[in-house]
């Protein structure tokens, strides 16, 4: 490996690793224990060199499929939530049994989308999460899978292990998986592949690269590992894809050994503020801007003005996230929109003075603030 690619993590280093279910489960679709228990020992070896680990798992959907001898069949939502239920207290059941072995203790937290959606619930995720690391204890993180509503869904482990990273300012975060690391194009498929050592950026030729896989158990594919390369390196924490059948892989990665794909954190990443509002909330609508403005928000780090919009599209109130158009569609940046949507229709392209004679409430200069806005 070139110099350039060296890669080195403080000691001690806080380390989020996610697992993903293919790894976690056998064919049949049972719990491959012999893993779990590679996984248990490794990481209690990492925590008694003095690293802070935490552990995103998944598994309770497989795992509820072999417990109830539902293999292949196709579910319903309401049963699959049922089998999350049955599959993720066997799964901690079975943490708790290993980690016990070598004296560690584990908490487990289950989270849905909408808890990282109020500020207040997304610090008292990050403070829980800081809180159990400093009690000695492993936390387990999965999606709450049981009580999740479909459309908002994270969906994926790949995503929400990366907002844990971001939400307890994490050092790395490595992704296990069934493929060592990130090709130019799919390995399964195209022999010329080649394994991409380090991203420094995550650009469009990257994005070409990677292809949605699918599978029975799992959920997500390079597509979404990629998504969470974006969080976490706007984070500020560097992210491993790497080949997770031998779990000894983290602490060679922890020493500086490179296996796999690592993706660079950015020099300039979002404070904990603008993480929330970038990954923690969801997009209520959308507002399109004109060159002008798009220069000022790009360039210069300006709020955005009422004069600046040219067209609105959705249904949202005061204080809701928004995305941020150019005149070509492309989403340039999101944030907390000052106005509702049928406001910010009426006041769009005028100046100050002229929204006082419309909006009949105390109202801020800005349609977002640069302090809520995040540009890409
Ligand atoms: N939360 C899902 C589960 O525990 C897994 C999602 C994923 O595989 O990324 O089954």
């Amino acid at each position: 490996m070139a110099n350039s690619n060296k890669v080195s993590f403080p000691t001690p280093c806080r380390v989020v690793v996610k697992v993903g279910t293919r790894l976690l489960t056998h064919s049949t679709g049972k719990l491959n224990l012999g893993y779990m228990e590679k996984l248990a020992r490794e990481l209690s070896d990492l925590r008694n060199q003095g690293h802070e680990v935490i552990l995103v798992s998944s598994g309770s959907i497989g795992a509820g499929r072999g417990r109830l001898n539902i293999m292949h069949k196709e579910v319903t939502i309401p049963e699959k939530q049922a089998i999350a239920a049955v599959g993720q207290g066997l799964l901690v059941q079975i943490y708790e049994k290993l980690f016990s072995e070598y004296g560690l203790i584990v908490g487990q937290i289950l989270l849905t989308r909408t808890d990282l959606v109020s500020r207040k619930r997304y610090i008292n995720a990050c403070n829980t999460v800081l809180t159990l690391l400093k009690l000695g204890v492993v936390p387990i993180i999965n999606e709450n899978d049981s009580v999740s509503v479909e459309e908002l869904k994270f969906g994926d482990n790949d995503r929400l292990s990366a907002l844990v990273a971001g939400l307890s300012d994490a050092h790395l975060l490595v992704l296990l998986t069934d493929i060592d690391g990130l090709y130019t194009s799919n390995p399964r498929k195209d022999p010329e592949a080649r394994l991409i050592p380090v991203v420094e950026k995550i650009d469009d030729k990257i994005k070409a690269g990677a292809d949605k896989s699918h599978d029975d158990l799992a959920t997500g594919g390079m597509v979404t590992k990629l998504q969470a390369a974006e969080i976490a390196t706007n984070s500020g924490v560097g992210m491993y894809i790497t080949g997770g059948s031998d779990p000894g892989v983290i602490s060679r990665l922890i020493k500086g050994e490179h296996e796999g794909t690592y993706f660079r954190p950015q020099v300039h990443f979002l404070n904990r503020r603008k993480r929330w509002i970038a990954y923690g909330q969801v997009i209520k609508g959308w507002v399109t801007v004109d060159q002008g403005a798009c220069n000022a928000l790009c360039s210069s780090n300006k709020s955005l003005l009422p004069v600046g919009v040219v067209s609105v599209e959705g249904n949202f109130e005061a204080g809701d996230l928004v995305a941020v158009k150019d005149l070509n569609g492309e989403e340039i940046g999101r944030g907390l929109c000052n106005f509702s949507s049928q406001e910010l229709a009426r006041i769009m392209q005028r100046t100050s003075p002229e929204i006082a004679d419309i909006i009949e409430r105390p109202f801020a200069e800005e349609v977002i603030h640069k302090d809520n806005l995040v540009i890409y």
